[in-house]
């Protein structure tokens, strides 16, 4: 466990871009996903948070165990956990949280269908299920549609609790891109078909953050954000400027300066002696692969508050190096901003932070949300 290097969550923007999702979508209720740990940010300070304070009562996650951890470790907590992936409905120890404990499986093929529907246990059970109007990961397919009903009124069925699709392009600016659009006229037809078959539906959602950004896919009882709800745009680089978010980044990842010291132009520093292009100075910051900061992610340049320094050689287990070049910073501002002991902020709550990083190091919010470990704390407040 890290002492300086944390990650924290300031809850209070999480109400904030609630708030701007109850906006941009006309008061949809949202189902937040939460899976792998919502997003690295803590699903159970999260999930508690955004049911007790913010009201929230459906919450997404992609595994049963995920659901088991928030039902064991939450039990008082009132509310509908969806499992989007990995359901194991084989796993009978396992049943009474599908039964009992308000865990529902997204169904997304046949064979998990018809268990459900044949087991007694599950006679009455409501049913959420899930069809691939286009994306080609999950789900029943458009062919499928008939089929589909009618098992649910061979065995008695009239009604499901929730009918789902996703979107694979909706971070791509629907101008450009029609397929989300076409994903979306799919859906409303699947849903003209039960309705015409007399199976009610209780609920539906097909939205994502891209879709909430762009205004699509929004004539539903449901939208299902998760990127935005933690604050940065799901929007590929080229198409963010058409996005409607306006959100805040609810963490902010911080580091500190273990070490610093002097540089001269071909001194050589860390593993491998790497040989130090100009004049500068290295900063030693707190903060390795054992905590999720890869050398594959963070090689190129690193920037946050006015300096620019680029990561030297390997990122280590434990630490890094980072070389401040006199050339492109102010040595003054070096000298006082990097001092042993200073923090520094690898990203904070402006979503640009985030979503600069992710692009220069070509990755994604998602993954450098995700792929932070367990050695870094999560801190959580309303003013942090
Ligand atoms: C992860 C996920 C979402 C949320 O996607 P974002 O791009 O983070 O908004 C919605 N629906 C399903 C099925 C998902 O797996």
């Amino acid at each position: 466990m890290r002492f300086r290097t944390r990650l924290h969550v300031n809850l209070e923007y999480l109400r904030e871009n609630y708030q701007q999702i109850l906006k941009l979508t006309n008061n949809k209720r949202v189902l937040f996903m939460a899976k792998a740990d919502a997003y690295g940010h803590g699903a159970i300070s999260l999930i508690s948070y955004a049911h007790k304070e913010l009201g929230i009562r459906e919450f997404g996650l992609a595994t049963l165990g995920e659901a088991k951890r928030i039902r064991d470790e939450l039990p008082d907590l009132a509310c509908d956990l969806f499992v989007f992936s990995d359901v194991h409905l084989e796993y009978q120890a396992l049943y009474d949280f599908y039964l009992y404990r308000r865990v529902f499986p997204v169904i997304s093929n046949e064979r998990d269908l018809n268990f459900l529907l044949n087991r007694s246990e599950f006679k009455n059970f409501p049913l959420c299920i899930k069809f691939n109007t286009g994306m080609n990961r999950l789900g029943f397919t458009m062919d499928q549609v008939e089929l589909v009903v009618n098992s649910l009124k061979n065995h008695g069925r009239t009604n499901v609790k929730h009918l789902m699709s996703h979107l694979g392009n909706s971070s791509v600016d629907i101008n450009k891109d029609r397929s989300a659009v076409e994903q979306i006229d799919n859906f409303q037809k699947i849903k003209k078909y039960f309705q015409d078959s007399k199976i009610e539906i209780e609920a539906s959602s097909i939205a994502n953050s891209g879709a909430i950004e762009q205004s699509i896919g929004l004539d539903e009882t449901h939208v299902r954000p998760g990127l935005i709800m933690y604050g940065p745009s799901s929007m590929n680089i080229d198409d963010r400027a058409v996005s409607r978010w306006r959100g805040k980044n609810i963490s902010k990842l911080e580091t500190y300066v273990i070490n610093s010291f002097h540089v001269k132009k071909n001194e050589r520093v860390g593993y491998g002696g790497n040989l130090i292009p100009e004049d500068g100075i290295v900063a030693l910051l707190a903060i390795g692969y054992g905590d999720g900061f890869s050398t594959k992610n963070y090689k190129p340049e690193l920037a946050y508050n006015g300096l620019i320094g680029n990561v030297v050689g390997r990122v280590n287990m434990d630490m890094c190096l980072v070389f401040f070049s006199e050339e492109k910073n102010s040595i003054r501002k070096l000298e006082k901003d990097l001092q042993a002991g200073a923090s520094f902020n690898l990203w904070d709550h402006d979503p640009k932070n985030i979503l600069d990083l992710s692009d220069r190091v070509n990755s994604i919010p998602y993954e450098l949300f995700c792929q932070l470990t367990s050695r870094v704390p999560r801190v959580y407040g309303t003013s942090i």
